[in-house]
């Protein structure tokens, strides 16, 4: 496995696990909301937990929006684009994928565009 495909498989793999997570605490929110009489908005207690319901279901959509782009890079690998510099076209490093897996401008052009 060469190491843009093994940055992308780890990235993945924590992404997945990250997702199983937020899921697993969205259906226990579900199930104790069923439970409960909870009123959201006259009840001070409702108004947290809906609060954190929105937490979750933002964390839920920004997780699933990664794993798509990951899919996405993916892609990009098998067709040889991931990890290709959208701005001049050369080859991202390593060592930024690393920090960045989802880097689509290599360092340089990154700096000029104040990303
Ligand atoms: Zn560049």
């Amino acid at each position: 496995m060469d190491e843009r495909q093994a940055i992308l498989s780890t990235v993945k793999a924590e992404s997945q696990a990250t997702l199983a997570a937020l899921e697993h605490e969205h259906a226990r929110m579900i199930e104790a909301s069923l439970d409960s009489n909870a009123d959201d908005e006259h009840d001070p207690e409702g108004a947290t937990i809906a609060f954190e319901r929105e937490q979750l279901a933002a964390a839920l959509a920004r997780t699933r929006a990664a794993l798509a782009r990951i899919d996405q890079a993916q892609a990009e690998l098998q067709a040889g684009r991931y990890g290709v510099c959208a701005g001049c076209g050369e080859p991202i490093a390593v060592a930024r994928l690393e920090a960045r897996p989802l880097a689509t401008h290599c360092i340089s052009c990154a700096d000029g565009r104040r990303v």
